[in-house]
């Protein structure tokens, strides 16, 4: 497979690294602010979305659904919203948060082009309650982009009036999902709403038709805007165009937010090459990894020849997600990774749906008996079948029986534990405990 080509752009992560990154001297002098004045003055809203539509990014908070076509799907009305995801709260994954906090205008500068190209008429960035220096870091972004022009009234005199209002997370993993957040903006608890039918961009916030995109995906349109959508398009391969920040985790030696291009890379790749991760962690060899965040199947070792491709993943039974590659060795505990998931899910699920909130309850305690010594081998087919209850067929993508995507989520690494180390269960329950320990 293809390794590191010299010739990639940093698309979102170019300021990364460079002194006073978030400041907006650093963001002028490093090309900021141009796609905005391009795009308000030179080009009407439809050519920006028609470019972004062209680059097929797709979308990078994890479900990887089409920027392009998502603004398509904007529901005509007077009063329009854009929303900023930026509740980045999925285990291992860290890379909103690097962006948020290094490079807050390109986000902002993304926010005011997309608000520009879907003609929402007031902006929200949403971020997580615990990026306290990153919510001072946005604001501080907002601010100096109203003293500069760039937000308020008539932009660069294009006619074109914008007010973004910064609105920090209280800590909740189910206020990242869109339908969820949007309550949570709106002073409520957050509880997602059932969709289909109605997606946010048809009745969103405060019941208008609303654009939810998240931070990374924001951070690439300056870039599509300035060079093309044509040019991001040429880089990845398929439907995978254009780079990702891919975080990775675990046991490798170089753990880290890595931007490269799409599908051009296998996990292998990414995970061996020196100024990648660097191999594996004390030279030892992978036992399993998850390839897209803890709502992901797994992967054996012989998924490390798959390419960074959305769709690549999908065919093998996973899913990129929010872009969090988590690499377990060959001393790690299968059950206790499954149940320490498990754990989060279960402290994390909003309880309206009877199969996610029981179900997690149930799972995480049976796998904490296995992991304590107290298991039975009954449990595991009890465990398969309570997640067959919450994930209905257990196949990827999963049938679901809930409100969100929250509850599919959790049988994903008890299946695949059991799937792949139905074993190591089971020496767990005849030996009375973890043989790791
Ligand atoms: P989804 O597939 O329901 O939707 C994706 C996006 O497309 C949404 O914005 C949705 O409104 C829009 N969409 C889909 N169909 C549409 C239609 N017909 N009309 C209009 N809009 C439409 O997925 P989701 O629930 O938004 O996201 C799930 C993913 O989030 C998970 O797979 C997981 O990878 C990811 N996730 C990320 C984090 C994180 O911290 N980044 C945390 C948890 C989960
Ligand atoms: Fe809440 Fe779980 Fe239902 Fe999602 S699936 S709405 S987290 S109970």
């Amino acid at each position: 497979m293809t390794t590191v080509s010299e010739h990639v752009p940093k698309i979102v992560t170019s300021r990364i690294g460079l002194d006073q990154s978030y400041s907006i001297d650093t963001y002028l002098a490093t090309g900021g602010y141009v796609a905005l004045r391009k795009a308000l003055t030179t080009m009407t809203p439809e050519a920006v979305a028609s470019e972004v539509m062209t680059s097929n990014l797709l979308g990078r908070g994890g479900a990887g659904f089409e920027v392009g076509r998502k603004w398509s799907m904007l529901k005509n009305s007077p009063v329009r919203y854009l929303v900023v995801n930026g509740d980045e709260s999925e285990p291992a994954t860290f890379k909103d948060h690097m962006l948020i906090e290094g490079d807050p205008h390109q986000i902002v500068e993304g926010t005011i082009i997309t608000a520009y190209a879907v003609g929402a008429s007031r902006a929200f960035i949403f971020i997580r309650g615990e990026f306290a220096l990153g919510l001072e870091r946005v604001q501080a972004a907002i601010n100096e982009a109203y003293r500069y022009g760039a937000l308020g009234q008539n932009i660069f005199g294009s006619g074109f009036s914008l007010d973004l209002v910064l609105h920090p997370g209280a800590g909740a993993y189910i206020c990242g999902e869109e339908t969820s957040l949007i309550e949570s903006l709106e002073g409520k608890r957050g509880y997602p709403r059932i969709k289909p039918p109605f997606f946010p961009a048809v009745i969103g916030l405060y019941g208008a038709p609303t654009i939810v995109n998240n931070v990374e995906s924001m951070s690439n349109i300056p870039w599509i805007v300035n060079n093309g959508g044509a040019a991001f398009a040429s880089l990845g391969v398929g439907r995978s165009t254009g780079t990702r920040i891919f975080a990775l985790a675990g046991h490798v030696n170089r753990p880290g937010n890595y931007e490269v291009e799409m599908a051009k890379m296998t996990f292998r790749d990414l995970v061996d090459s020196p100024q990648y991760g660097g191999g594996m962690r004390l030279g030892r060899s992978v036992k399993a990894f998850i390839p897209g965040g803890v709502s992901a199947p797994w992967f054996g070792p012989e998924g490390l020849d798959i390419p960074l491709s959305q769709d690549d993943v999908a065919k093998a039974g996973s899913m990129l997600g929010s872009g969090s590659i988590v690499m377990m060795d060959d001393h790690t505990c299968m059950v206790r990774a499954a149940w320490r998931i498990t754990k989060f899910f279960n402290r994390e699920s909003c309880g309206q749906c009877t199969p996610c909130r029981e179900g997690s309850g149930w799972i995480e305690k049976m796998m904490r008996r296995i992991e304590n010594g107290g298991g039975r081998e009954a449990d595991l087919d009890l465990l398969l079948d309570a997640c067959d209850n919450i994930a209905p067929g257990l196949s990827w993508p999963p049938a679901q029986t809930t409100i969100c995507v929250l509850g599919p989520s959790i049988p994903s690494s008890v299946v695949a534990a059991i799937k792949m180390f139905r074993d190591e269960f089971l020496i767990h329950i005849k030996e009375g405990g973890c043989p790791y320990e």
